[in-house]
């Protein structure tokens, strides 16, 4: 799934070709995507407004058009955006057509990529509050903010780091790779962690996601930029996705397990394991 470096990738290659451009016309040929809104009423919103900006908050991207309409768009699993794609491009969800003659294309052969509609600033701010936490390369990241939030918290720190309600954007990939760098087991207890590995684990997640935006994001799975370009960073790996391999800190081998209902990546030598807890106490 696309996480922050994925959609930011997007949004840089997107937003000096759509903003400034009017939005000539929207056709959505699968409603799904913004259930429960009809497709008509989307339409009727959008069609027609100039874009005044692409933005990005946590994994969506903010279009905001005219007088404040804004189409919050999630690409979830398996969608892309496609700057003026070959015809016969397969599973085309939505088309938007810009009035300079070029178009945009959403494909997601999953269709699990959601477009949904806010009508002013307001309505885009309460939309975001109630789903996103802090945006992680914004500054609001540090480890003092990440050791308040997670306080008390039994929860294995891998989960805490996916949460999107507590940090926006980290997924599956980043969250493997920042533990990593800051030496922390993905199983270790939230609540459990001491101030000086929140403040590494702030630091790891921030270099993470830049390494990741650097590299123009990492493509496993289905993932491209809007020219229809792979992104490399999954070269770069240090540990996700390299079961077996050495680790690249002290040779030892990297192992998978699950933490957080996912397929995790670590190397047990530079993360130590939690401990046990005796249980019946
Ligand atoms: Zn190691």
């Amino acid at each position: 799934m696309p996480e922050l470096p994925e959609v930011e990738t997007i949004r840089r290659q997107l937003a000096p070709l759509v903003e400034g451009r009017v939005l000539a016309r929207l056709e959505i040929s699968d409603p799904r995507w913004c259930l429960p809104l009809a497709p008509e009423a989307m339409v009727d919103a959008l069609q027609g407004r100039r874009i005044e900006r692409l933005g990005r908050r946590g994994k969506y991207l903010v279009w905001e058009l005219a007088d404040e309409a804004f189409l919050l768009m999630h690409l979830r699993m398996t969608g892309t955006l496609l700057y003026d794609p070959p015809e016969g491009t397969p599973y085309s969800r939505v088309r938007f057509a810009l009035d300079d003659g070029h178009e945009l294309r959403f494909c997601d052969p999953r269709r699990f990529g959601t477009g949904e509609l806010a009508l002013g600033a307001a309505a885009r701010d309460a939309f975001f509050a109630a789903r996103l936490g802090l945006e992680p390369l914004d500054g609001e990241l540090t480890g003092a903010a990440l050791r308040a939030m997670a306080r008390g918290r039994r929860a294995p720190v891998k989960a805490f780091l996916l949460d999107q309600r507590r940090i926006a954007g980290v997924g599956n990939i980043y969250a493997d790779e920042a533990l990593f760098r800051a030496r922390i087991h993905p199983l270790r207890p939230a609540g459990s962690l001491k101030a000086a590995q929140w403040d590494a684990l702030a630091v790891a997640v921030r270099e993470t996601l830049l390494a990741g935006l650097a590299a123009g994001g990492a493509t496993i799975d289905d993932f491209r930029h809007a020219d229809g370009v792979a992104g490399a960073f999954q070269d770069e790996f240090l540990v996700h996705r390299r079961r077996g391999e050495p680790c690249p800190q002290c040779g030892g081998a990297v192992v998978k397990f699950v933490a957080a209902g996912r397929g995790t990546y670590a190397c047990e030598r530079c993360q130590p394991r939690p401990r046990l807890r005796r249980r019946g106490r």
